[in-house]
């Protein structure tokens, strides 16, 4: 067998190599793995961390997911839409901070009132950036709204207004399908199939986003092997962002019973796979994720260290934080927002990394993609 060292000076990796790294517990080798990690995610990407401030725009769903604690199934959730002026309240407080770009999410819906809305605000965020803080092509944004048609990623696009910092997150959570189907198993509404999942991504780029993806990492029934399949799913859809975290039990879910990972071997499973990802493919974005941060206080300045290079502060008013609950205890529900001042603070301290204000922060993936299509346009000119 190869000795570990040599394995992480790879460039490139046979599905045994992926494993490998995804399953080692020895410390060192865990060590020497997030070192590389850390190391080649400052030789792509420099020594700088993008921030997007994170609003959490309402808890309504339609959907039935297992794992979710604001699944349409639980009842105990009390739901929230925020105004548009909160909205933008939390917008002002992204870009006042530097923070070049603003992730929305939501609970999944697709009906025409909504979809009216996100469009809405989509357009007064731009606006808000172009004519407050002076932001001439607008800020970026990156939208979470889960299966929407090519109609409705037009219009919201078009709304965001600036097409070079557009994004998409729709997480495909695993792709093993059989466990996919579990997931997403129930009655009615709660079935959501892995190849509409697919479509969706597809469509996401035809029309223009970055397209980023992610998965959980410890789900009760899920293998390092699927883990490995999640990486090569990453690469075949040719992703410019991710966003990874660790399966969290919700008692709002309907998968308490299945249980989860101890917390070690989860914290351990999850900096193997943010490392092992990085290394394969070293020119997306990849994001410290809050789940992250609920495992362990601090495990998101982990994640940094593990080859993450993106963190996305929770800048949703006070008042609605603690109904988000996708699983139990998330980290910064109580928070103030100067919270955030404190993360930035800790993540130079901790990582030696510095902010990236005022940047749009797209993924070297996606600007030399962007780059080559220029390039081929130009030379089939005549
Ligand atoms: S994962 Fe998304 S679509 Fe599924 S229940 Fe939760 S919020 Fe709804």
């Amino acid at each position: 067998m190869k000795p570990f060292a040599e394995l992480l000076q790879q460039t490139d990796f046979s599905d045994a190599d992926l494993l490998r790294l995804l399953k080692t517990s020895d410390p060192l080798e865990c060590q020497a793995l997030y070192a590389e990690a850390f190391k080649r995610t400052t030789q792509v990407h420099g020594n700088v961390i993008y921030f997007r401030g994170l609003i959490e725009i309402s808890n309504i769903c339609t959907y039935d997911c297992r794992y979710c604690g604001i699944r349409k199934g639980n009842l105990a959730a009390r739901r929230y839409t925020l105004s548009i002026d909160e909205i933008l309240e939390a917008a002002r407080y992204a870009l006042k901070a530097g923070y070049g770009s603003v992730a929305l999410q939501s609970g999944e819906r697709d009906d025409p009132k909504f979809i009216d809305f996100i469009e809405e605000v989509c357009a007064a965020i731009h606006d808000m950036s172009v004519r407050e803080f002076g932001i001439a092509e607008g800020c970026g944004m990156t939208l979470s709204f889960g299966e929407q048609s090519l109609e409705t990623y037009e219009r919201w696009a078009a709304a965001a207004g600036n097409r070079n910092a557009l994004r998409y997150l729709l997480r495909i959570e695993t792709s093993n399908q059989k466990l996919f189907s579990h997931l997403h198993s129930g009655q009615g509404r709660a079935q959501k199939t892995y190849a509409a999942r697919l479509q969706a991504l597809s469509d996401l780029r035809s029309t223009g986003y970055q397209v980023g993806t992610g998965v959980m990492i410890g789900i009760p029934g899920q293998s390092e092997e699927d883990l490995v399949r999640d990486i090569l799913t990453f690469k075949e859809l040719d992703v410019d962002m991710l966003g990874m975290g660790p399966y969290l039990v919700s008692q709002g879910g309907a998968m308490v019973e299945e249980g989860m990972m101890h917390k070690d071997a989860l914290l351990r499973l999850t900096r193997n796979m943010l490392s092992t990802t990085r290394l394969a493919l070293p020119t997306v974005n990849i994001a410290a994720t809050t789940a992250l941060e609920t495992l362990e206080s601090g495990a998101r300045t982990l994640g940094v260290l593990s080859g993450c290079n993106v963190m996305m502060p929770n800048v949703t008013p006070q008042r609605t934080r603690a109904s988000y609950q996708l699983y139990d205890n998330k980290q910064g529900t109580e928070s103030d927002p100067d919270s955030n001042v404190q993360l930035e603070a800790e993540l130079i301290a901790n990582t030696g990394r510095a902010i990236g204000r005022h940047l749009f922060g797209s993924s070297v993936h996606f600007r030399s993609r962007q780059k080559t299509k220029k390039t081929k346009a130009a030379d089939a000119r005549p």
